[in-house]
């Protein structure tokens, strides 16, 4: 378990349902601070394809954990961007679909699959000056000693609107009503699991996010980083 005292890495949590605007935060914040940034999300969607690439019906939790010791996961930055290695390929375009989303959400309320993902999650955190991960989980199980943690919401349409744009802005053509049920499915799956549910971890800061542009959201949780960090720095945690 990660021991969040003076000379471990600053961890910054952020949570949040699908399209919230984590990863655009996460990603934002990781470039201002020179901290790793971890996509979770990208761990589970890679666990994900590897079951499909083998022929394994996520229905089949007992073969679906067997295939895990042979997963090979990597984040790796490549071009200012970070990209997520299976067995050592590029698999970033295959993980991004409708179909690998709602895989992964089912996927994910395995136990064995998120006990594999959390211990990868907590090594991905390590090894510099602090880390920023972002997922469903990171404030209440992976990192639950992480001084800073951050819970992203927004209405569901606000979220379907932005995912569109996302796709759109990839050339993928996207529905609003499609996108609206997909994220409104994966929100109930993701709240309802046994495991893990994603839940605002009691010490979390809510930040609502439906009124607001992603560069204003950006500076308000910036800013509230920075003086976290700084109390963290002077051993000055509330
Ligand atoms: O964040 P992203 O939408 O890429 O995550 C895909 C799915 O992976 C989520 O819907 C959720 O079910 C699962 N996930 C999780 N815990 C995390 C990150 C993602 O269960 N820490």
């Amino acid at each position: 378990m990660e021991d969040c005292t003076k000379e471990s890495p600053f961890i910054i949590a952020i949570d949040g349902p699908a399209g919230s605007g984590k990863t655009t935060t996460a990603k934002a914040l990781a470039s201002a601070l020179g901290f790793i940034y971890v996509d979770t999300g990208a761990m589970y969607r890679a666990v994900a394809l590897f079951a499909q690439q083998n022929g394994v019906s996520i229905e089949d939790r007992e073969a679906i954990c067997a295939l895990l010791p042979d997963v090979d996961i990597q984040l790796e930055r490549i071009g200012g961007e970070q990209h997520t290695l299976l067995g050592g390929e590029n698999v970033e375009a295959h993980i991004r679909t409708q179909e690998m989303s709602k895989a992964a959400s089912d996927i994910s309320a395995i136990p064995c699959v998120r006990e594999a993902m959390v211990d990868l999650q907590r090594r991905a955190g390590q090894g510099g000056a602090g880390a920023i991960l972002e997922g469903r989980d990171i404030g209440t199980v992976v990192f639950p000693d992480s001084p800073c943690k951050v819970f992203l919401v927004a209405d569901a349409l606000t979220r379907a609107q932005r995912r569109k744009l996302q796709l759109e802005e990839k050339g993928i053509p996207a529905d609003l009503e499609t996108i609206r049920s997909e994220i409104e499915e994966r929100d109930r799956n993701d709240s309802a699991r046994e495991h893990s549910p994603l839940r605002k971890a009691p010490d979390a800061i809510e930040v609502e996010t439906t009124n607001t542009t992603i560069d204003e959201q950006v500076s308000m949780i910036l800013s509230l980083v920075r003086r976290r960090l700084d109390q963290f720095r002077k051993g000055n945690m509330p």
